[in-house]
Order: structure tokens, then sequence, then C-alpha cells
């Protein structure tokens, strides 16, 4: 396929390990006419989910879209000290977010991890510890704000909920590997206000936040103007910015629309939950990889874009296809190795570590073998004596294969995103840029993640579309998102008293 870098020009390929490489490539290939039937899907699956909501019968066939409640976007003038809380990627963050009215803030953060006991055991046990490490980030590192006022937090929750009000909303379902019993349906806010009052800690949840959400008010508070925010990182989805006449599941009335739109609440973000794209599979690629990766997953039929984009699983599908190689008898001489053998034994860092070396055009490609050779020894246990030159080239080659795979499925929903919102409109301003603040694992480290994800958005918009796109590192956002929308309840709720 054309958009995978040339291969260096460093070892040669035994046929039979070339003609399995040659095959993988091609399970793994998405032409330009692919991308685009693709991108055409997930525009279907948004307004579906705009218009309907899900029963059990559809819940599969379109994306939740699920109203955030979120109507302000900030300006970057918006002030105050918020506690924030971020639950969802890898470790459990609680934050004091102080936004100092500039498009600048200060934060103090500490990080907690969540065991796999934790999340897998009884929800209430997860609260508690969440409570807890508020308890312990209150009184070890303390806060700015005076004793007498009760702190206003924001939480993010990472996961799909369905959203009745800014500060409530019930777990549809858990993703990434989280199976807490007793949370499904339950009032996620509900449940940490219980937990922190059982603390007898002095904080109240005023606002409930995706991740997604959160990244686009970070972004819009820092730029201005930002349309969506994405996360590409353990898990996958973005929010945007629609217009709520489109929404029309939410059943305003016509008079309900002219009023909003005079009081300047014509817009809502809306968390699309894109990682639950095509659940029906219809017209994803699923190899026997995919496959394989979703059957003993938490999760099976779930997720399904998610399962071939996110940190979460790309290590796992390529984990699978090296799998398949050795098996094969044309990697490692047909040997494998404890991690390789292990469920989710290869994280997707490692592919970072075995991509970057083949910088394209590099001269020293001569030691990006070297370099390969060490990741698969020290990382993967592989035994050095089973690895030749071949070997190397090969276990990066497949790396890239999956990995681009994921940068061009991501491509798709950003395509979709532009589309759904009229960014590809003939008569945008020329010197309009239409934002994506971004945040995840993949956008921080994956290698040439953008230029990617670019390539292929070039391919589905036109050069001239492609360009206005602009991607912002929105790292950490989604804290100071929660802070925003925690300053935003506070702001309404001042109103309401006055
Ligand atoms: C969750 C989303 C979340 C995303 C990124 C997905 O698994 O369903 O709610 O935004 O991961 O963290
Ligand atoms: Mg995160």
């Amino acid at each position: 396929p054309p958009y995978l870098l040339p291969l260096p020009n460093v070892a040669t390929l035994p046929p039979k390990l070339q003609a399995a490489v040659d095959d993988i490539e091609q399970q793994f290939d998405l032409p330009t006419d692919k991308l685009r039937e693709i991108t055409d899907q997930m525009l279907w699956e948004y307004n579906k989910g705009l218009s309907e909501l899900p029963t059990d019968e559809t819940r599969d066939t379109f994306v939740p879209m699920i109203p955030s409640y979120i109507q302000h976007i900030p300006h970057g003038k918006e002030k105050g000290t918020f506690l924030a809380l971020d639950l969802g990627g890898t470790n459990l963050r609680v934050c004091e977010v102080e936004l100092l009215g500039d498009s600048k803030w200060r934060m103090k953060q500490q990080k907690y991890r969540v065991s796999d006991a934790l999340k897998v055991g009884d929800v209430t046990a997860l609260f508690d510890y969440i409570a807890g490490s508020v308890d312990h980030f209150l009184t070890e590192i303390g806060t700015t704000a005076s004793e007498d006022e009760k702190l206003h937090l924001g939480f993010t929750f990472s996961f799909p909920v369905a959203q009745t009000a800014l500060a409530a909303g019930t777990l549809i379902n858990w993703t990434k590997g989280f199976e807490c019993k007793n949370a499904v349906g339950k009032d996620v806010v509900q449940l940490l206000q219980d937990a922190l009052d059982r603390k007898h800690i002095h904080v109240r949840c005023s606002a409930l936040v995706n991740d997604t959400c959160g990244t686009l008010m970070a972004a819009a508070y820092e730029r201005g103007d930002c349309l969506c925010g994405g996360i590409f990182g353990t898990g996958t989805n973005g929010a945007y910015v629609e217009s709520i006449d489109k929404l029309t599941k939410m059943g305003y009335q016509a008079d309900e629309l002219e009023r909003n739109k005079e009081q300047g609440l014509d817009k809502m973000v809306v968390n699309t939950e894109w990682g639950a794209f095509d659940n029906e599979r219809k017209v994803l690629p699923f190899t026997i990889f995919d496959s394989r990766v979703d059957r003993i997953s938490i999760n099976p039929r779930k997720q399904a874009y998610e399962k071939m984009i996110s940190g979460m699983y790309l290590g796992e599908v390529t984990r699978n296809a090296l799998l398949h190689l050795v098996d094969s008898q044309v990697l490692f001489n047909g040997f494998s190795s404890q991690s390789l053998n292990r469920h989710y034994g290869l994280d997707t860092a490692i592919m970072s570590a075995l991509e970057a070396p083949f910088v394209p055009n590099s001269p020293q490609s001569g030691d990006a073998l070297t370099a390969i050779r060490q990741v698969l020894t020290s990382e993967l246990g592989i035994s050095a004596s089973l690895i030749d030159d071949a070997d190397c080239l090969a276990a990066a080659r497949i790396s890239e294969v999956v990995g681009t795979r994921g940068c061009r499925l991501s491509a798709c929903a950003i395509a979709a995103t532009v589309r759904q919102t009229g960014g590809d409109a003939r008569d945008w301003p020329e010197a309009k840029k239409i934002i994506f603040g971004l945040d995840g694992s993949l956008v921080e480290f994956y290698p040439r993640f953008e230029q990617r994800v670019r390539d292929a958005l070039r391919e589905l918009l036109g050069d001239e579309v492609q360009k206005r796109v602009d991607i912002v590192l929105a790292k950490d956002g989604s804290g100071v998102g929660a802070a925003l929308c925690a300053q935003a309840a506070q702001a309404m709720e001042q109103k309401g008293a006055a």
C-alpha cells in the first residue's frame, strides 16, 4: 500500500516471511474508497444518534451521541479554583485547578493507581477508593481555597454515561477493561457524592464530564474557538459542538428553540461515543486478529471501532499478528516468549519503540535494526539468538501496518466531524481554522501519528479542507475541562441565587 513507509534496504526477507508479511499488509489495507465508505457510515450513525434514543434492539446500530448539557464554550476569561477528578485512563488523577482568567491555569495534581481488583470489584469499593484519594490529596497536598467554602468538583468520568443534567447521569456500560459490579444504570455523581459524604469530605461534585468534552473545553479556554475534543489514548472518543436544532431526540419545541437562540443557548457539546461505531460490523475491516482480540475481551461485540484504534488494543492486535507469523514458522525461528504469549503482553508503547527507529530517509537504518533487536529482547523477552535482521524488519513492519490502519481509521471520525459541522463548506472563510483539541497516549507518543492521520484526511477531504484542520495537543485537558465545567455550574448557581 502506498501509505506505508518504503522498507529500508537493510535486509531482505526470506520468501516465506515476505509472503506472510504481504498477506498481513493486505488484510490491514485501507484504500481511499474504503475510508470513504467508513466515513459515510459514521455520518449516517451520527445523524441517527442525534435523532433517535436507542432501544435494546437498536443500541448497537448507531453511536450514542450523548447530550452533555454543556452550552457555554469557554472564552478564556473564566476564573476560580476547582477540584477535578479524572477516572478512565491509566490512572486516577486528583487535581486542583486554578483558572487564572487569561487563558492560563495553574494545576497541582496527584496520580493514584487503580488496581485490577478495583476495576472489577464492587463499585462501592472503587468509589470509596476515589473518595479516599481526594481526602489524601486535600490533606497531603492541600488546597488554596479557604476553609469554609465548600469546594466545587468537576468529575471527568470517561465512560459512556446517559447524561440527564450537567451533574447527573447513569452509566450505560463499562469499557477499557473496567467491569465493576452494581454500577450500570446507577447515577455516577450520586455514587461519588455518597462516597465523599461517607468520609465527611467537604466537597461537592457539581459537574460530570466525559474526557472528550473536557478536552474540548480546555482547548477552547486556551485557544478560543474549538470544534472538537478527541481522545486517542487507552480508549477513543470525540465530542463536538452541535446545533441544538439537530439534536432532535431532545424533543425541544419550536418556541423553546427560538428562546434558546435568543439566550445564546442554541449549541450543545455532544459526546459521540464514537468508540462504539459499527458494533454491527457493517463496514469496519475485521481481520481474524481483530475477531480474536474482541472475542476474549471483557466486552465482546462492543466498542468495535475503539478496538482497532486505541492504545489498549493496538498492541494486542499486533501481538496476535506476530504470533501468527511465529506459528507459521516464519518469524523468530518459530519460537515465542512469555510476553508474546500473554494476553495484553505487548503494550502499545512497544509499538512506538519498534517503529521509532524508522525515521523516513534516515541514513541510520542500520542502527535501527540494533534498536529493534533491543526492544524485542528486553521488552518482549525473545531470546537474541532467535532474531535475525529480517525478523527485526518484519516485526517493525507488522507494527506499522496495524498502527497505520488505526491512524487511517481515526481520520474517518475526524473527517466525519468536519463534514457534520460544515467545515468542508465551499464558503468557509479562508483564514478560519477547524480546531481539534486532541489528547491521549497515541497523539502524544505514537511516532508520526498526526502525519498518518493527515495523509488519510487529505484523501478523504481534499488538500484544501485538510489544511483547515488544526490539530492541537490538549495535554491533560480533561482535568482543566472538568474545572471549567464546575466553574460553569457555579456561575449558573450564583445567577440563580441572585
Ligand atoms: C469511553 C469514552 C471515553 C474514551 C476515551 C471510551 O472507552 O467509552 O467515554 O471518552 O474511552 O477515554
Ligand atoms: Mg485521560
